[in-house]
């Protein structure tokens, strides 16, 4: 299409979309205003086009990804929910988004007011002491939480070596773990898909800090073993992380902190319904038992005589992980949606999450493998491998879903299931959402025996066809045009 240009490619040199009033200051007020060595002295070299010429450019780009606000996105482990647009509207309140974050306490206490709400609210849901907001993504909150179990076990005197992870972990685990200076250990999960407590028992010793688990685990299964693995670490002096990216199945049905978990990161850009995708900013704040809240990054919010204030004078603590006071917008998204949801809401989303879930898992498990076949929590798991046999692999049909109009789920994660393909219907979808995106898997299923080649070629329909990963992933080329 002759519109695929860069919006540089449309630039014409005198063109404008905006144009300002003359300043009553005077022509030469910059060059009274601003000294010489902070004024530029060629113009920036920005695309020159009209207003309408600037609003079709982008709207033409926004319809070339799929997103939320077009379709189903199913994509396992992410929480892809519907976000309510008035957290939007909220987020973007002048009074939020336009405090500078040094502003002093006294200036901004309506934004240390949503702060201090939003970490009690936090805690309240999964029955912990203390928040911190402060980590911007999920990944960085393990990081976090890591430092502050570390800190806590140097504080005891009793430096420990290594984490336990299961194999059925998020990529992110094992890494975290590395960077804050551990060594991982791997426990198989059962056949079953989830963890035993004897497994665990067998690895735990006195030179393991602790265990990262994910509850409901990456399989969509939730770990029923948890008290039993929480009294074996416990035992030996060990603590519990868990991996709270799946927290949208247990909103208001079990609060982790009683499950024996000491440690616990949130993704409110996936439960708590702000926005995300292509790396866009997060929100991983981590809430922790009363005996580790010394060691939580610095400064918290605090309140004292009805006024908030940033206590910056803990000295156990890690101290800071961002700057400022991490992604505040989200908090202020997070903040709105809990508020608007209540806690019966809360509890209605996640009751939701799971029923779509595993009526989805119902509607698919005759025509795709279901490794583990039982009752799922928010997202569960199947296999290709039948279609593999007919010659379409998870990648095809993947690539195949995105001609019938969706996104396509997780394919080939966790790492246990072959071919997997993780669904994560979310409790925003409606039943003939989900009806009609499985008459859509069914479909490619009957295409790969009557026509393979239009599934193993896919996608057709999209801006861009197969790309090489390999390439694409190395040689990273923005301005390609299909
Ligand atoms: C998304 C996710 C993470 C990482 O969270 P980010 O916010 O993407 O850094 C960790 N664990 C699981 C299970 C996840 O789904």
């Amino acid at each position: 299409m002759s519109e695929d240009v860069l919006i540089y490619e449309k630039s014409r040199p005198g063109r404008t979309g905006f144009s300002l009033a003359a300043t009553a200051a005077g022509d030469d007020a910059v060059d009274r205003l601003i000294p010489a060595s902070f004024r530029r002295h060629d113009p920036p070299a920005l695309p020159e086009i009209s207003e309408p010429e600037a609003v079709r450019h982008y709207v033409n780009l926004s319809t070339k990804n799929h997103h939320i606000d077009k379709g189903f996105y199913p994509l396992g482990s992410c929480t892809m929910k519907y976000n309510p647009k008035v957290n939007e509207a909220v987020a973007t309140l002048p009074g939020f988004a336009r405090l500078h974050p040094l502003q002093p306490d006294e200036d901004c206490q309506g934004a240390l007011e949503l702060m201090y709400h939003l970490a009690a609210m936090l805690a309240d849901i999964t029955g912990f002491a203390r928040v911190s907001l402060q980590p911007v993504a999920g990944a960085h909150g393990e990081l976090t939480g890591l430092l502050v179990m570390r800190a806590a076990m140097i504080k005891r005197g009793n430096v420990r070596k290594k984490i336990i992870i299961p194999d059925s972990a998020h990529g992110t685990n094992p890494a975290s773990v590395i960077l804050a200076g551990y060594e991982v250990v791997q426990v198989k999960s059962t056949d079953a898909g989830t963890l035993a407590a004897a497994d665990v028992a067998a690895v735990m010793d006195e030179d393991t800090a602790g265990i990262m688990i994910t509850n409901p685990n990456t399989l969509g299964l939730f770990e029923s073993e948890i008290a039993k693995i929480a009294e074996v670490v416990h035992a030996k002096g060990g603590l519990l992380y868990m991996d709270g990216a799946n927290l949208n199945a247990l909103l208001g049905q079990a609060k982790p902190a009683e499950m024996g978990y000491d440690v616990l990161h949130f993704n409110l850009h996936k439960t708590f319904s702000t926005p995300h995708g292509g790396g866009g900013p997060g929100a991983g704040g981590i809430a922790v038992t009363r005996d580790l809240a010394p060691f939580l990054p610095s400064p918290l919010v605090e309140k004292e005589g009805g006024r908030y204030y940033l206590n910056h004078d803990r000295p156990d603590s890690i101290g800071r992980v961002h700057n400022f006071h991490g992604n505040f917008a989200n908090m202020v998204r997070g903040y709105a949606y809990i508020r608007q949801m209540g806690a019966p809401g809360l509890k209605d989303a996640s009751t939701n999450a799971v029923l779509n879930a595993n009526y989805l898992m119902k509607l698919l498990k005759d025509r795709y493998e279901l490794p583990h076949d039982t009752t799922c929590q928010h997202e569960f798991v199947l296999s290709a491998s039948r279609q593999k046999k007919r010659g379409a692999k998870a990648a095809d049909v993947a690539k195949r879903l995105l001609d019938y109009g969706y996104h396509a789920p997780t394919i080939y994660f966790p790492l246990i299931v072959h071919e997997a393909i993780m669904i994560e219907p979310t409790e925003t979808e409606s039943k003939e959402a989900l009806d009609r995106f499985a008459e859509a898997m069914i479909a490619i299923d009957r295409e790969i025996d009557e026509n393979l080649e239009t599934v193993t070629s896919a996608p057709r329909t999209t801006p861009v066809r197969r790309l090489d990963e390999v390439r694409a992933t190395k040689t990273l080329d923005i301005k390609y045009v299909g």
